[in-house]
């Protein structure tokens, strides 16, 4: 069982952040602003898939116009995101927004950055302070070499939150990310051990999602087995709802949040195999894909390790010459001939 780090609780609109909830999955639009139609399509399919909050690019005045209508529209938290523009900023958190992502390293002027923690004060807007190597001054002014970086990134950081708790501003998550498996989980493991305020974690510019899940997972899994993490965001380019999916495949496989579907355990099959186990495991997952029940369902390719192996399985299949032995909780229930097998595994998961 994963202990998590102990933080404070910070309120983004209706969701809470912190080691006293669960940890919050979340993404972000990938469409105009401006098109408000779009945005709060995409945002809905986003929540439809389980995204508790949704951060979304407000570049122009245009587009923090179109935010003001875009919160009217959804029911899920949003958050703003901010680069360079502290009017931007404070457009963004008067329309609404129930947190802001803001990068102080390129808001140019220290009164700029007062003022946006002023107003977020005033409406009761959560801020994550969002540190990225890429934008680390001290790197820019000189060539950094990678184990340096991270202590740079840190330096940042604890500058930006004495500025914010000067201030009297406590409402913060904190987040820092960079390309560099390694040095995003680095980073991560010292900022939990100076803050306690929440972290939102990610690896940033992951790739195509059949490059950015490996190392996604690598990052937010170590992370999140070390009890780090608040809110996670699996950056991906391409559709965001994939981004929630491998979200939410990760904080599965860590047991952080419960399964709403079945899972499916599948041999890898060797030349025991007395069935085509890919082809079978592929229909049995169509056929499951509409059950949204938290049960494990197990394909194996032979009886020799396969009963063994999905004892655990609430149903089993084990293959033979032209047949399955079909097991639920380890017991054996039933022996069908291999057309048998699935609608056999269906009439069972009902019972259950
Ligand atoms: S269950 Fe049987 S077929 Fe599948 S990998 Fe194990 S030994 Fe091989």
């Amino acid at each position: 069982m994963i202990k998590r780090r102990k933080t404070k609780t910070v309120k983004v609109g209706s969701v809470k952040l912190g080691s006293s909830s669960s940890i919050v999955t979340q993404s972000m639009t990938k469409v105009p602003t401006v098109d408000v139609g779009r945005c709060v399509r995409q945002i809905k399919r986003l929540v439809d898939a389980g995204s508790g909050l949704v951060r979304v690019a407000v570049p122009s005045r245009a587009d923090t116009a179109a935010f003001a209508k875009i919160v009217q529209k959804v029911d899920v938290p949003l958050i703003a995101d901010i680069h360079f523009s502290p009017d931007r900023a404070i457009e963004a958190i008067e329309a609404g927004a129930a947190k802001i992502r803001l990068n102080p390293g390129n808001i140019k002027k220290r009164a700029s950055i007062l003022r946006i923690i002023d107003a977020a004060k005033m409406h009761k807007t959560a801020i994550r302070i969002g540190v990225n190597e890429a934008s680390i001054r001290d790197l820019k002014k000189a060539d950094v070499p990678p184990n340096k970086r991270v202590s740079l990134m840190l330096k940042e950081m604890k500058s930006y939150v004495r500025l914010f708790e000067g201030r009297g501003f406590e409402q913060l998550v904190l987040s820092a990310k960079s390309r560099d498996v390694i040095r995003t989980i680095e980073i991560n493991r010292s900022i939990s051990e100076v803050f306690d305020y929440p972290i939102h974690i990610g690896l940033t510019h992951a790739g195509l999602p059949e490059d950015a899940e490996v190392p996604s997972a690598i990052v937010l899994g170590s992370l999140l087995a070390d009890g780090i993490g608040d809110t996670i965001r699996v950056s991906v380019a391409g559709d965001p709802v994939v981004e929630i999916e491998i979200a939410k495949r990760i904080l599965g496989g860590l047991g952080l949040c419960e399964r709403a579907e079945v899972e499916l355990v599948v041999c890898p099959t060797c030349g025991r195999a007395q069935i085509d186990v890919v082809k079978l495991a592929r229909r049995i997952k169509k056929a499951l894909r509409d059950i949204d029940r938290p049960l494990q369902v197990a394909v194996m390719g032979c009886i020799v390790n396969g009963p063994g192996e999905a004892a655990d399985a609430d149903l089993a299949v084990c293959a033979a010459k032209n047949k399955g032995y079909i097991y639920r909780r380890g017991q054996k229930i039933a022996t069908v001939p291999e057309s048998e097998i699935v609608p056999s595994l269906l009439k069972e998961l009902q019972k259950l």
